[in-house]
């Protein structure tokens, strides 16, 4: 784990700095408290730092107070080193941010494992900290194919109905089915039929461009939210489509025929998402109707796309 040793003595530092270094860390020094401050403001900074208290520029606690205002998801365990024995300047010190002291001069066994808990504490803020990505990721994702899940594209339609709405620019759903997938299952299996959805999850996203987001948004229906006006919107369906039946999806040995069927259609301001998705999903149904494999556009009455 990467430290931070500040101070502006040169014996001190250059003592601490050998010392740390024996005990595993990884030392990163600064001989005042500005470049104290310039280490921990970066992204990447150290996760533990050792102050002294008294450098040129800033002192131990105003570094520390600089850091727990910049915040961020990263927590920077700090300990004070101090000549200071008073009460109220432990307390000043703790006040602006400090999680620790160690009173000089010291012991280094004391001022090992008061390092070893903070490092404890780091180690279990990341562990929290990866765990509520899970989470997140858990919440929003569909984990078959790892797209976003029926919620999340929601969401994000809804969002985009609001740019759109604002900034009257163009946007667009694409719903997708894929064809006679029920067959997949029946005769291959169903993990012939998980390898088929993931396959078309992979080549849905392999057309779209960054701005465009799909989503899981059933068993086998996927729904594209894409910024684009209707002809844009129609060759991205097509493309789409061309690209999920290029090939055929491999099981383990076995190579199965995948297509689907797209409808969408363009957003007006003032229609409702629910308007909006019934309109792909009845032309996807006509797409269904008209032989499948192949994209219908939606029709929303009385609208006029931006
Ligand atoms: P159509 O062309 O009219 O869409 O016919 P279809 O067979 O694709 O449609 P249908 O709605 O009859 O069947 C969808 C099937 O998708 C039924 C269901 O068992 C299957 N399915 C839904 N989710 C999953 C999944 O996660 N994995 C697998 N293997 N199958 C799934
Ligand atoms: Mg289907
Ligand atoms: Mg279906």
């Amino acid at each position: 784990m990467k430290i931070l040793v500040a101070d502006d003595s040169n014996v001190s530092r250059h003592l601490l700095s050998s010392m740390v270094k024996k005990w595993g860390y990884e030392v990163v020094s600064a001989s005042d408290g500005t470049q104290a401050w310039e280490v921990l403001r970066q992204p990447d900074a150290p996760r533990l730092a050792v102050l002294d208290w008294m450098m040129p520029g800033l002192t131990g606690p105003q570094v520390c107070e600089m850091v727990r205002q910049k915040g961020g998801d990263a927590y920077i365990y700090i300990l004070l080193l101090t000549g200071r024995t008073q009460k109220e300047d432990v307390i000043e010190g703790m006040t602006a941010g400090a999680d620790d002291y160690v009173v000089k001069p010291f012991d280094q066994q004391e001022l090992r494992v008061r390092l070893r808990a903070g490092r404890r504490i780091v180690e279990l803020q990341d562990e929290l900290l990866s765990a509520r990505e899970a989470l997140r990721k858990q919440a929003t994702h569909d984990t078959l194919t790892g797209l976003k899940n029926r919620a999340r594209i929601r969401e994000i339609l809804a969002d985009q109905m609001k740019i759109a709405e604002e900034f009257r620019s163009p946007l667009g759903v694409i719903m997708l089915d894929l064809d006679k997938f029920k067959l997949v299952n029946d005769v291959y299996g169903h993990a012939a039929g998980d390898a088929v959805l993931i396959g078309a999850s992979e080549r849905i996203q392999n057309v779209l461009d960054e701005e465009d987001a799909v989503g899981r948004y059933g068993g086998e229906e996927f729904l594209i939210v894409a910024p684009r006006a209707a002809a844009d919107l129609a060759a991205l369906a097509e493309r789409v489509r061309s690209a999920i039946g290029a090939e055929p999806v491999a099981s383990g040995t076995t190579l199965l025929t995948v297509t689907a069927s797209l409808g969408y259609a363009t957003f007006c301001p003032n229609v409702e998402a629910e308007t909006l998705l019934r309109a792909a999903d009845e032309a996807l149904y006509r797409a269904k109707h008209n032989g499948r494999n192949r994209v219908e556009p939606g029709v929303l009455d009385g609208c006029t796309p931006a």
